[in-house]
């Protein structure tokens, strides 16, 4: 756990007591902080009691007096569509709001880091789609690397609870939008911004907005080095803004798809292969296409932005190529479940909406297609350019009909439930082909989440072919 600094003896109030909310007021008892808890739900309210905590309600009108600052959970909107009601009264208190993010960035460093030789470093990924899977592969790389290294923020642990960091060691987080956005404190050594595409926009007061959001992490206290992905306007006009010069190294450029040139520093993937470019001469190059665990032009582009990151700590090309072979990707993010006779199965469940499951209908060649589930606005008409790699389509779920009359030609079938669709599939499936499961639809119809039907797809693929 890192303690909180800097609150020593006083009030600072907590909103939201899930998982991230009682782990920040563990840390704030460790720092000597009087933490204020309160959930308007009352199981949230009964947890945080259960594990002896008092709650302080913090609807009562004297509630905020000397409460130095308020720590909020992500899930709970500050700003649009319209601040939560007891955020809006701490801010008209002139309490100062912030999140666990913007605790530990100003609690990490301590007094006995000035006797390291080599002090620890934070590495910060933020982004719109692969934010998981470059924090995960670039922790993975680390580790290969004999590294010290821990991982945190919206994978896996909460960033308070990570362990004080040890000499040399590398954090690695995954930052999104609603973290970056409210957090106070914000200084990453390396800061990874991978691609830009609508999302959250409720949450941001619209485009602009979530991109504000997110670039807050470059603005605020400045990145050492910044790992930028230009493949959208967003992205190089962030690129510009960070660089001295076209020369300026501080800058590493990434694309998937596109050659970079120039005099600075690039990652970029094309036909399979990354390159690295510096000052003009290509530095390194890495097949990608033999990868198993990034398969695809999105997955290329989540292996640059992890290069990258690592190639600013000064690990070789070869080391990271030996680890992007032992890489075994994330659960539901384009998993390479299992094979027979030369048929992939491919979990893909994370795709839950056009855009993540346009990039795993690329990702792919011939494609036996699992889709379905609770269809959101729009349907699948943004597919259409992608159904040239789909020998078919197995329907699940409730938008299975919706989803069926958008396919005009391509063959599909109408399977309603997933044991139906893996069997059918399984059972036309010829050697070269893919079975994918990438729904372009919520799990909600069927599923409590997306991790449910993707085990339920794992399960299902392990049964019939015999893994
Ligand atoms: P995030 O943490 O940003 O949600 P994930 O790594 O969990 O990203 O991937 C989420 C979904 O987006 C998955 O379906 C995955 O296949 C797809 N995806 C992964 N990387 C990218 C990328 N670089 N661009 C677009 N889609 C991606």
């Amino acid at each position: 756990m890192i303690p909180v600094r800097g609150f020593d003896g006083r009030k600072v109030a907590v909103l939201g007591l899930g998982r991230s909310g009682l782990a920040t007021t563990r840390a704030l008892v460790a720092g000597g902080a009087e933490p204020c808890l309160w959930d308007d739900s009352p199981e949230a309210r009964a947890k945080a009691e259960a594990e002896g905590f008092t709650l302080t309600d913090l609807t009562r009108a004297n509630a905020w007096d000397e409460v130095a600052t308020l720590v909020v959970s992500p899930g709970i909107p500050h700003l649009y569509p319209e601040p939560n009601k007891l955020i809006a009264r701490a801010m008209a208190a002139g309490v100062p709001v912030d999140n666990d993010i913007g605790l530990f960035f100003r609690s990490w460093a301590t007094p006995d880091w000035d006797e390291m030789e080599q002090t620890p470093k934070l590495i910060a990924v933020t982004g719109s789609n692969g934010k998981s899977t470059t924090t995960a592969l670039i922790h993975h790389i680390l580790n290969v690397a004999g590294k010290p290294t821990q991982m945190a923020g919206n994978i896996g642990r909460g960033v308070l609870d990570l362990d004080p960091a040890e000499e040399g060691e590398v954090v690695v987080l995954e930052l999104s939008s609603y973290q970056t956005e409210l957090a106070r404190a914000l200084t990453p050594d390396v800061a990874v911004f991978t691609n830009l595409s609508p999302d959250h926009l409720d949450r941001h007061g619209g485009h602009g907005g979530y991109f504000a959001a997110k670039r807050r992490l470059f603005a605020e206290g400045g990145p050492d080095r910044a790992v930028v992905g230009v493949d959208e306007d967003e992205g190089r006009f962030l690129a510009g803004q960070l660089s001295q010069g076209p020369g300026d190294d501080r800058v590493i450029r990434i694309s998937s798809g596109t050659k970079i040139d120039g005099p600075g520093w690039s990652v970029f993937a094309r036909k399979g292969f990354l390159s690295e470019w510096r000052k003009g001469r290509q530095v390194a190059s890495i097949d990608l296409r033999e990868v198993k665990g990034l398969p695809g032009a999105h997955n290329h582009q989540n292996a640059c932005a992890a290069y990258a990151a690592v190639r600013t700590l000064g690990l070789a090309p070869k080391v990271i190529e030996q680890a992007f072979h032992s890489f075994e990707g994330l659960p539901h993010r384009s998993q390479l479940v299992g094979e027979r006779d030369g048929v992939r199965f491919v979990n893909d469940s994370k795709a839950t909406n056009v855009d993540s499951a346009g990039k795993a209908l690329q990702a792919f060649p011939h494609i036996r297609w699992i889709a379905g589930g609770l269809g959101k606005e729009g349907g699948i008409a943004a597919l259409k350019p992608y159904l040239g790699s789909v020998v078919k389509a197995y329907l699940i779920g409730h938008s299975a009909r919706d989803f069926a009359l958008e396919l005009g030609d391509t063959p599909h079938e109408i399977c309603e439930t997933m044991e139906r669709a893996v069997a059918r599939a399984a059972e036309e499936a010829t050697a070269g082909e893919t079975v994918l499961l990438a729904p372009a639809a919520a799990s909600f119809d069927q599923y409590p989440n997306f991790e449910k039907r993707g085990e339920d797809f794992t399960a299902r693929v392990r049964a019939v072919i015999g893994a």
